[in-house]
């Protein structure tokens, strides 16, 4: 019988909201133990992942999962929203789905873990690389090794072309939805406890989409500054600014260190 993500995830999984502080997501994540949260909008439809490495890539000190930060350290911190640092439009997955084409998007894209979502795209699930592990772990005990794949890594700037891509078809959506909201506004006569829902609805998805077009931005600015050549350098001391801190930060333009100094400086 062919496994099924289903089989395998963790369901319910934790969330958190895009405009929750990255603060409060870090903080969930250290007392959960986990690496990873999916991150939702007000219908529980996924609209990112953040990830611990994310954060370590953004907050201008030295995160660590087992120590606690100072407390100068969560006033440095409590700029961030976790859509400032998050991965837009994730990559997911569906209950149905063989556990084998789950498992082969997260070893060819090199990423910790898919959201799992019904139909509606709301989140039901989380299927992590441990969860992934847990099952080869399983299948090894019963069959030799199959034979190796050729490794398809994404490596930074990949990661942003495809995230970009995905963040534009999403945006698409959303301003069609909102489109056909504000359409539903204009038409009369209607219900008016059914006009207040689609103005709620509208009132809803403008900030969500305009932080998104924010970050498609920064993402089309980190890849215009790879074209030059400039991706990753700090404009500060000319050090190397990490792949994880511009997965996290695209626009990020200081090293950690320097971003540390900045911070301090006031
Ligand atoms: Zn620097």
């Amino acid at each position: 019988m062919t496994s099924r993500v289903r089989d395998w995830m963790t369901p319910d999984p934790v969330a958190v909201a895009e405009d929750a502080a990255a603060l409060e997501a870090f903080d969930r994540m250290v007392d959960r133990g986990i690496r990873h949260l999916p991150v939702i909008d007000a219908q529980r439809r996924v609209i990112g992942i953040l990830s611990i490495d994310d954060l370590r890539g953004a907050f201008p000190f030295e995160v660590s999962a087992v120590r606690p930060l100072a407390p100068e350290e969560r006033d440095q911190a409590l700029d961030y929203r976790v859509s400032d640092v998050m991965t837009w439009a994730p990559r997911t997955t569906t209950a149905d789905l063989s556990l084998e084409e789950a498992a082969r998007t997260l070893a060819e894209h090199r990423i910790g873990c898919l959201p799992v979502v019904d139909a509606e795209e709301r989140l039901t699930g989380i299927l992590s690389e441990t969860d992934a592990l847990r099952a080869l772990d399983a299948l090894l005990r019963r069959e030799p090794p199959p034979p190796k794949p050729a490794g398809a890594g994404e490596g930074l700037v990949e990661a942003l072309w495809a995230e970009r891509e995905r963040l534009v078809e999403q945006l698409a959506k959303w301003q069609d939805t909102e489109r056909v909201l504000s359409a539903d506004i204009g038409d009369e006569p209607r219900d008016r406890a059914e006009r207040a829902t689609d103005e709620r609805g509208v009132a809803d998805l403008e900030p969500l989409t305009a932080r998104a077009a924010r970050r498609l931005r920064a993402i089309e600015r980190a890849l215009e500054a790879a074209e030059h050549g400039r991706l990753g350098i700090c404009e500060r001391c000319q050090g190397r600014i990490p792949a994880t801190r511009l997965r996290a930060l695209p626009e990020a333009t200081l090293c950690v260190r320097c971003a540390r100094t900045a911070a301090e400086a006031g």
